[in-house]
């Protein structure tokens, strides 16, 4: 088993800007890669503030933070992954695009690096298909916010071998985090339960059934839920919610995983949620 001393991630959005600050204060080196600067920047940016966070708290000192930070390397260049031991893939949920950046890493990176992918729910064994190394494939699904969240699924696919298994197991411990396996399925176990439940609250709402505050007041007063799954949706973005709803539908052929079209018309309109300042509530940046 091959030491991991540097993990590239790519994607440098909310789950990719969270996963490099994890890694990073783990004491990995960290290559974090976008399509355009100015997303990397933002992603560096967050991590910034992230940690600021940390050191406010106290639960961090303002040297560490630095040396967090300098430990991150931004670029948008996705042949800098030549230099990971092990990465990470965290862009947009799009199937499309995620086969043609495991196609990619897949000639970029050496033959014994495992290639993982973040995403909510498409399918591993798919996306191990793009590659010549299908055993060493496997899905890290980190849970939002990354860095106080303390799950991470860990998908196998069809081929995704025990060795690859065990080291992501390993790793995730080493990221303070707790791995729990799944099998490859549409949705994993997370969204597969999730997202019909967030998809269901945006019927409520749809229907009229109740205003966005009774929706979420209900879920979390009636049901323990540290937030509503409105408020959820807005953080996990509306573009992203759409994306696994539309993975369901048509992984299952039922159409008990329609997305809603209240769902469908709020990512019409840009409306993503909190990270573009509206969806279900509004955002002050
Ligand atoms: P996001 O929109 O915040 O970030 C996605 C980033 O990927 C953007 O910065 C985008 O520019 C970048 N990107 C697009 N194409 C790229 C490419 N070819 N190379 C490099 N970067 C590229 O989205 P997110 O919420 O961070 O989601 C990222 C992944 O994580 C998705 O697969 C999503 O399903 C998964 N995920 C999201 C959540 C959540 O709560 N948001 C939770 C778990 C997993």
């Amino acid at each position: 088993m091959m030491e991991i001393k540097t993990m590239g991630v790519v994607g440098a959005g909310q789950m990719g800007g969270g996963i490099a600050q994890v890694a990073a204060a783990s004491g990995f080196s960290v290559v974090m890669s976008d399509i355009k600067d100015e997303f990397v920047q933002r992603g560096k940016d967050a991590i910034s503030k992230s940690l600021d966070r940390f050191v406010k708290k106290g639960k961090l000192t303002a040297e560490q933070k630095d040396e967090t930070m300098g430990r991150i390397t931004g670029t948008t260049d996705l042949s800098m992954m030549k230099n990971a031991d092990f990465v990470v893939e965290a862009a947009t949920e799009n199937e499309s695009l995620k086969l043609g950046i495991f196609r990619d890493l897949d000639g970029i990176c050496g033959e014994e690096v495992i290639l993982s992918s973040n995403t909510s729910s498409i399918s591993i064994t798919k996306i191990a298909a793009a590659t010549r190394r299908p055993g060493k494939v496997i899905g890290m699904h980190f849970m939002n916010p990354v860095p106080m969240m303390v799950l991470v699924e860990v998908i196998r696919g069809l081929e995704t071998s025990d060795e690859t298994y065990n080291t992501v197991e390993d790793l995730a411990k080493k990221l303070g985090k707790t791995p729990v396996p799944a099998n490859d399925f549409p949705g994993f176990i997370s969204n597969r339960i999730l997202m019909p439940m967030i998809n269901e609250a945006i019927y409520t709402l749809f229907e009229g059934v109740g205003t966005p505050e009774s929706i979420d007041a209900i879920m979390k007063l009636g049901m323990n839920h540290p937030m509503g799954p409105l408020t959820l949706a807005d953080l996990i973005g509306l573009d992203t919610c759409l994306a696994i709803m539309n993975v369901l539908y048509e992984g299952f052929g039922d159409p008990k995983y329609r997305p809603c079209p209240l769902l469908k018309k709020y990512v019409d309109a840009g409306f993503l949620g909190r990270k573009t300042g509206r969806g279900f509530y509004t955002y002050e940046s």
